[in-house]
């Protein structure tokens, strides 16, 4: 992915700090609670990760998620990891 995409990515995303509800057993969520947006995550060397593979991730991984974000309108985000596509809010095509 181009460098200045991710860096739009990031300024949009909000950081993991408060992202493991406890209500989830500290599981990071698919959807957002508000509007049930998909979500993806982004990893400290710029990955982006889908929620399953966020969740593979554990702590002492050398490259864990580090932020969330909702993806509203790309319809070609893919995992970094499984390269599953991660669903938009609005940019499906049907
Ligand atoms: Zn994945």
């Amino acid at each position: 992915m181009p460098r200045a995409r991710k860096a739009k990515l990031y300024r949009k995303a909000r950081h993991l700090a408060h992202l493991r509800p406890a209500h989830l057993n500290g599981k990071l969520p698919s959807y957002s609670m508000v509007g049930s947006y998909p979500l993806f995550y982004l990893t400290k060397h710029n990955n982006v990760l889908c929620a399953d593979c966020a969740n593979k991730e554990g702590k002492d991984s050398d490259d864990p998620p580090v932020a969330q974000a909702a993806n509203y309108e790309d319809p070609d985000l893919y995992c970094d990891a499984c390269s599953e596509r991660i669903e938009s809010a609005y940019a499906e095509k049907d």
